[in-house]
């Protein structure tokens, strides 16, 4: 989006980079339960400021509050964005949102999980502890050489965040930034501001898949894996 000064809703425009720069943070942290909820937390409120600051902006044209009338009916109708307010209003009360963790555990062939089990994962228990216990319990899934290229230990992890829908939840954010998105995108051509694509992409099997050589990217090495392949 435009960065030169001639952005017509600018702290909206900055509430919407900063939910952005939280998901990415989600999905940086996807695998470290404490972090990814402090980041969750984060991304909820700043998704909440996004509306509210399209609504003080200063200097608004004598149609945008009709414009945004209708903007805001139309929010409303969407049980995405409602869970989503709902959720930050228990965030800023300083409670917790019921959030859990599931996986598939095992070997997996590049991120394709190949054999191994669904299983709980204790809240606050990050992705790379699940691979410690796997290495100690069943290690001999695999023979110390690695000849099988890409077979290796890891986690498929799934958050759900009750109060947000039964679905994995950092999809559930990506979809409601999006949202979002459109309309900051629309109050930009409402203005008469022309303004880049805000759709926001994440590669959920790359996030929710931790493997062995991303703790320790020496593995490949050590292993004798071609990383180009
Ligand atoms: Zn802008």
């Amino acid at each position: 989006m435009n960065d030169r000064g001639d952005c017509p809703v600018p702290d909206t425009h900055q509430k919407f980079k900063e939910a952005t720069y939280f998901l990415r943070k989600c999905a940086e942290h996807y695998h470290d339960p404490e972090e990814f909820q402090f980041n969750l937390n984060a991304f909820i409120q700043a998704l909440r400021n996004i509306t509210f600051m399209l609504q003080s902006e200063p200097s608004k044209p004598e149609n945008f509050e009709s414009w945004y009338a209708g903007k805001q009916a139309e929010m409303r109708q969407s049980d995405l964005l409602r869970r989503f307010v709902q959720a930050r209003n228990v965030v800023v009360k300083q409670s917790s949102l019921k959030a859990r963790s599931t996986a598939w555990s095992g070997v997996f062939r590049r991120r394709r999980f190949k054999l191994g089990m669904q299983h709980p994962v204790p809240l606050f228990a990050p992705s790379r502890w699940v691979i410690e216990r796997l290495k100690e319990r069943v290690g001999f899934f695999l023979d110390e050489e690695h000849s099988q290229p890409w077979e290796q230990f890891g986690v498929h992890r799934t958050w759900v965040v009750e109060e947000l829908g039964e679905s994995e939840v950092l999809g559930l954010c990506v979809q409601s930034l999006n949202y979002v998105g459109s309309i900051v995108e629309e109050a930009h051509s409402f203005f008469g501001a022309e303004v880049e694509s805000t759709a926001v992409e994440v590669d959920m099997l790359r996030t929710q898949t931790l493997l062995e050589t991303d703790v320790d990217p020496s593995l490949v090495v050590k292993w004798g894996w071609d990383d180009a392949v």
